[in-house]
C-alpha cells in the first residue's frame, strides 16, 4: 500500500473515533477544521493528486474521495446529534452530593387560614361565601339596616368618615360591620338565602391589647319563607358550627339584646372551650364565653331592600373573627394580627 492510502486509512479511523466522543458544538468545529478544513491533511492529499502519476491517481483518488464523503456524512450526523442533545455536559453538571438549598416560602395569614376553615364548615351546611366593598355608602352601612339618623354608632368617635366631595351623591365610610353585605346581597337576590360574609371592618377606636381599629368580622345570613328559618334554626346552625370548629360539643346560650337590624335580638355565648362550663380564668368562672350578636332580621331591613313586609323570615348573626382567632390560638394582644411582625406570623 502506498503512503497516501495508509495515511487516508489512519485519518478515517482517527476521525471516526474522535467524532464519536464529541458532545458539544465547539469541539465539533475544531474536529471539522482538522479533518475537513481547507488546510486539513485529507485536503492536502486531495490537492496533491494532480502531481501524482495517472496510475497512482487512479488508486489514491477514489480512496481519498470516499474518505472525504464518509467523514462529511458522519460530521452531519454528529451535528444533528449534538443539536438534539442540546446540553453541554462538560459545563452543565449537577453535584448530587451538594447540600440542598432552602427556598424561603410564605404562607397564608392566620386570619385567612381561619376564614378558609370557617367557610369549609359552612359550605358543608349549604352556605355560600359572599363579599362586598370595604368602602361603603352610609345608606348601606346604617340607613338600610334601620339605624336611626341620630344613632350613636354614626358618631365620629365610633366611625371613620371619608372627607366628602360636594359633587358626590353619597356619603362614604370604611364599613363598620359586614352587615352591609346583607343589604347588597338581598338587593340583588330573592330568598332562599344562605350566605356567610367574612371581611375586614373599621372602627374609630383607641388601640390597646384588646382593641384595634381594623379587624375581621364574620357574618351569616339565612332567609326563607315564614316558619322555615326560626331562632331554633339559628341555634342548631350555631351549635353545629362551633362544635365542628372547636372539635368538641359546644352549647349555645342566648341572652336578650338590641340591634337596630334584628328583632328580636340576642347576644349569644358558647360553653367555655377550656373548662367545659366548670369555670376558669378565661371564662371568668362563668362557664360561658361571649361570642357575638344575632337575631331575626328586622322586617324594616327586608323592606329597605325591596322585599314585601312579612313575606320572608330569617336570621343574621355576626362575630369577631379576630376574637375567635385569639381564642383558638390563645393570643392575648389583638394588635399582633395587623402588625406584620414575621416573628408572630411565622408561628402559624
Ligand atoms: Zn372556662
Amino acid at each position: 500500500m502506498s503512503m497516501p492510502q495508509a495515511k487516508i486509512a489512519t485519518l478515517l479511523g482517527e476521525g471516526k473515533k474522535e467524532l464519536a466522543s464529541i458532545k458539544d458544538a465547539s469541539t465539533l468545529l475544531t474536529w471539522e477544521t482538522k479533518y475537513l478544513g481547507r488546510k486539513s491533511e485529507l485536503n492536502e492529499i486531495l490537492k496533491g493528486l494532480k502531481d501524482l502519476s495517472p496510475e497512482e491517481k487512479r488508486l489514491v483518488g477514489p480512496v481519498a474521495q470516499h474518505a472525504r464523503e464518509t467523514l462529511t456524512t458522519l460530521h452531519q450526523e454528529a451535528a444533528k446529534r449534538i443539536e438534539r442533545e442540546g446540553v453541554d455536559w462538560d459545563k452543565e453538571w449537577i453535584d448530587v452530593t451538594a447540600p440542598g438549598e432552602r427556598i424561603p416560602a410564605g404562607h397564608l395569614h392566620p386570619i385567612t387560614l381561619l376564614e378558609n376553615e370557617i367557610a369549609d364548615i359552612f359550605a358543608s351546611l349549604g352556605f355560600g361565601v359572599w363579599d362586598g366593598p370595604e368602602l361603603e355608602m352610609e345608606q348601606n352601612n346604617f340607613d338600610s339596616l334601620n339605624f336611626p339618623k341620630d344613632h350613636p354608632a354614626r358618631d365620629m368617635q365610633d366611625t371613620f368618615w371619608v372627607k366628602q366631595d360636594k359633587h358626590w351623591k353619597h356619603t362614604y365610610l370604611p364599613r363598620t360591620h359586614t352587615s352591609t353585605v346583607q343589604v347588597r346581597y338581598m338587593q340583588e337576590h330573592k330568598p332562599p338565602i344562605r350566605i356567610i360574609v367574612p371581611g375586614r371592618i373599621f372602627r374609630n377606636e383607641a388601640t390597646d391589647a384588646s382593641h384595634e381599629h381594623t379587624f375581621h368580622q364574620f357574618e351569616c345570613l339565612m332567609v326563607d319563607e315564614p316558619g322555615k328559618v326560626t331562632v331554633a334554626t339559628f341555634k342548631y346552625i350555631a351549635e353545629t358550627f362551633f362544635s365542628r370548629f372547636f372539635g368538641k360539643k359546644i352549647d349555645i346560650r342566648l341572652r336578650p339584646s338590641y340591634f337596630p337590624f334584628t328583632e328580636p335580638s340576642f347576644e349569644f355565648d358558647i360553653s367555655c372551650v377550656l373548662c367545659e362550663r366548670k369555670g376558669c380564668s378565661v371564662c371568668q368562672q362563668t362557664g360561658w364565653l361571649e361570642i357575638g350578636g344575632a337575631g331575626m332580621v328586622n322586617q324594616k331591613v327586608f323592606e329597605s331592600v325591596g322585599y314585601k313586609r312579612g313575606a320572608y323570615q330569617g336570621f343574621a348573626w355576626g362575630f369577631g373573627l379576630t376574637r375567635l382567632a385569639m381564642m383558638k390560638y390563645k393570643i392575648t394582644d389583638i394588635r399582633l394580627f395587623m402588625s406584620g411582625d414575621l416573628r408572630f406570623l411565622k408561628q402559624f
